[in-house]
């Protein structure tokens, strides 16, 4: 079975290198650095890389030994966590080199790039994969591996509110506040806290933000000017989109951000209610993906050209006809 593979993978490499995807959220973050302490418990020295490192998950346990540049380097093992596509893994040549590749996701979109993939869609985080695997592996989830197990599950879920979260992210949840986890300190630092610059992102961003199809879609962007004005960092776009999708009666949210100084690509980030419009398929056409709910593509064009490329497609989906 494909846990035995990963198991015996894992054993028999000596140089392991974790990766995840660009942009990374708490999952991504959550994900990597609970690999990176497993693999230590199993003997196994691997580097971690995440070249941009959100600040506010640097208090997780482990944060530290990640390497923040890539260096090239011949790796027997190469795992990628919560990456659908091999376009979107920071340290993809990495990856491509390695002797034997392992793909730990649960993106319905996974394209299946490794030399075995452990794609579970219906987990609401790549973190909650994780415990089971680690589970079959032998490896008891001390208070560190948890906590960073937890802050995936937590960002991933928006706090355990998704209808994607399951008995399990409970059951596990139960057993961290056993074990004398501070769960509400997690909960507060990684959902809870706004960056100064996420703020001001929010206050411009709202402010900007237009209902259009009827009060269903709402629409804002960011620009690279806005970024360098409110001196952004990487993860400071985290949640904006979010506010959109809860005014009432709003089923899509669409927030863009404009990729570089002057250009006209933007990545786009797509939230839907539980209306059953599945954003992952509408951002599939432009070459992105993600989950039923909550995905994301990069697209050329100005922010109105984009804006109508859109909703030429959303209202394109049954969903949007009833
Ligand atoms: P984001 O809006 O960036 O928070 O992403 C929402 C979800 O869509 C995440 O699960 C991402 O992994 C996924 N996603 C975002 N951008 C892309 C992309 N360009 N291609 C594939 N999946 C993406
Ligand atoms: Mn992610
Ligand atoms: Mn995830």
């Amino acid at each position: 079975m494909t846990l035995d593979n990963i198991l015996e993978e894992i054993k028999n490499a000596e140089n392991i290198v974790v990766l995840t995807h660009e942009s990374p959220d708490g999952d991504a973050i959550g994900s990597t650095l609970a690999m990176k302490l497993a693999l230590k418990k199993m003997g196994k020295n691997a580097d971690a890389i995440i070249t941009e490192f959100p600040r506010i998950f640097k208090f997780l346990p482990g944060a530290k030994e990640v390497k923040t540049e890539i260096e090239p380097k011949k790796y027997d093992l190469a795992i990628s966590l919560d990456c659908a596509d091999l376009k979107r893994l920071v340290g993809r040549d990495l990856f491509e080199n390695a002797t034997k590749t392992i793909v730990i996701d649960h993106h319905g979109s996974n394209a299946m790039y490794g030399d075995i993939n452990f794609v579970n869609p219906v987990a609401p985080a790549c973190c909650e994969i994780l415990i089971g695997m680690l589970e079959y592996f032998d490896i008891s989830i001390d208070s560190e591996i948890g906590s960073d197990i937890l802050a995936g599950i937590i960002t991933d879920t928006g706090g355990f509110k998704y209808s994607s979260v399951t008995a399990e992210t409970f059951e596990f949840t139960a057993e961290l506040l056993r074990k004398g986890v501070n769960v509400s300190e997690i909960y507060e630092r990684v959902l809870e806290t706004k960056t100064r610059a996420n703020f001001e992102l929010l206050k411009r961003s709202m402010d900007r933000l237009e209902l259009l199809e009827d009060g269903r879609v709402a629409f804002t962007y960011i620009t690279q000017k806005d970024l360098k004005e409110v001196n952004a960092e990487p993860g400071d776009h985290e949640g904006i989109v979010e506010n959109g999708r809860s005014i009432e009666g709003v089923k899509i949210s669409i927030l863009l951000r404009q990729r570089d100084e002057g250009d006209n690509i933007y990545k786009i980030s797509m939230r839907s209610t539980s209306g059953n419009i599945n954003v992952s398929d509408i951002c599939y056409v432009f070459g992105g993906g993600g989950h039923p709910k909550a995905a994301g593509a990069t697209i050329q064009g100005t922010v109105e050209e984009i804006k109508e490329k859109l909703l030429r497609e959303i209202r394109k989906t049954e969903q949007w006809k009833h």
